[in-house]
């Protein structure tokens, strides 16, 4: 289901499957005058974020009447159903509708009027699934930190969730020229589904699922999604499956596949967090191949939740010295009611999106989808040139700057300021013509 933008459109549409989303609270009070009732919405507001399924009027603070007018007010919108109970006034056992009709109690066999007759309430229920239980998580850093990030995640992990929930943490160092050299990201891949494929026996030895949930910043999310496209070429039984997974600074191209992967049974679900902001997302596009800018603008797919962080920069979601300050991101203080970002997502987004039953991820909010599908850039600026002149472009500068290594080399001298001189050429003009071509699309008013 797609969650409608505001409060007030909730109304009188709930679902009984379906726990009301945040902003449904002040508009159901406003709604039904229930201005005055301020500690008995409260109350009902948080037996249903600890997922009741039965509510009733002695649970409510008085008055009686009130809480009354409240609950059959819930229920007329329809996020509850009004029942009628019969109990035995002896052992409390709850009675069907035909047990209710016999003289004496099929538990405890007395007779109903010699103690005061049955019992009748009144309940208010609903029929919410489960939580979804979190077995183990991977969670995998970007291209050039060693992903402080990640241990934040795991402590938030293990202490916020009554249980300890174990988080593998992968590294693969500081790679610059990895994320260049198709060789080195081969590498990359090949050490990256060893490792995973080892978590996993080792999940499966300790009783934990095979299939685990997974977050991933930057360059992760692109090695994550190139080992998804490598599952579907192996035989069923031996892929790599996840469950959940969230991404965040997403470098993956916006049209990737994922319809395929969830068809295929390698993802369950799949949560697309985006910074409008982040500075390093398109850049990914011109120097790596087979990527583009997920991370700015959200997947041209309706099988990924894309949810929009405003301003947000490319590890703002993660950041643990800046905070949200009253529903305002980015505040360099924390003032009375600071939040930490990474506390900010977590508690927001990304725990509900790991727990929530699948009907009920609706809720969660800002989710906004791209108003246009995505234009990739010509062949040779979209990471296919790029690494051939900036790798050796590099190699030849280091060359031609350390003096030394110059004498040495003297007699190549010629031909490095030669490699230099085209290197910078070629360069130059695959970054211009990428200007050119984002120039051209934003005077035509179709690109974005
Ligand atoms: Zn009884």
């Amino acid at each position: 289901m797609t969650a409608p933008k505001s409060g007030s459109s909730w109304l009188g549409i709930g679902s009984l499957f379906v726990e009301p989303p945040e902003d449904f609270w002040p508009a159901f009070s406003t709604a039904h005058s229930f201005t005055d009732n301020a500690a008995q919405i409260e109350e009902l507001k948080l037996q249903s974020e600890h997922r009741a399924n039965e509510f009733s009027v002695p649970t409510l603070p008085p008055p009686e009447g009130e809480a009354t007018r409240i609950l059959d007010a819930f229920a007329a919108e329809g996020w509850v159903e009004k029942e009628e109970r019969w109990c035995c006034p002896q052992c409390q056992e709850q009675l069907g509708e035909a047990e209710a009709q016999e003289p004496t109690c099929p538990s405890c066999e007395v007779l109903f009027q010699d103690h005061g007759g049955l019992v009748q309430e009144t309940v208010y229920v609903r029929d919410l699934a489960a939580i979804r239980p979190v077995d183990w998580v991977v969670a995998i850093h970007g291209m050039n930190t060693a992903g402080a990030w990640q241990e934040e995640f795991s402590w938030l992990m293990g202490s916020t969730w009554g249980r300890s929930v174990p988080v593998a943490v992968y590294k693969y160092g500081i790679v610059i020229t990895g994320v260049l050299l198709f060789w080195r990201r081969r590498q990359l891949l090949s050490d990256f589904r060893a490792k995973l494929d080892k978590l996993r026996q080792q999940a499966v030895a300790q009783n934990l699922s095979d299939c685990p949930d997974l977050i991933a910043h930057s360059f992760g999310t692109w090695l994550f999604g190139h080992l998804l496209e490598g599952e579907l070429h192996r035989p069923k039984e031996e892929r790599l499956r996840f469950g959940r997974v969230i991404l965040t600074g997403c470098v993956l191209r916006p049209d990737f596949d994922w319809q395929k992967m969830r068809d295929a049974g390698l993802v369950e679900e799949v949560l697309n967090h985006y910074g409008t902001k982040d500075p390093v997302v398109p850049v990914a596009h011109l120097a790596i191949v087979r990527s583009g800018p997920s991370g700015r603008r959200g997947f041209d797919s309706e099988q990924v939740w894309n949810i929009r962080a405003a301003n947000y920069g490319h590890s703002s979601l993660f950041a643990i010295d800046r905070f949200v300050v009253d529903g305002k991101p980015l505040q360099k203080t924390p003032g009375e009611n600071g939040v930490r970002h990474l506390e900010h997502s977590y508690q927001r987004y990304w725990r509900p999106f790991l727990t929530l039953p699948a009907e009920e991820l609706g809720r969660i909010p800002d989710r906004a989808n791209p108003k246009h599908p995505w234009k990739a850039l010509p062949w040779p600026l979209s990471g296919n040139l790029f690494p051939y002149l900036a790798v050796p472009l590099l190699l030849a500068l280091i060359v031609f700057l350390v003096p030394c290594l110059h004498r040495l080399l003297d007699p190549i001298q010629g031909a490095t300021k030669t490699f230099l001189k085209y290197g910078g050429l070629g360069l130059l003009a695959v970054l211009s013509t990428t200007g050119l071509i984002f120039l051209g699309r934003w005077i035509l008013g179709r690109g974005h």
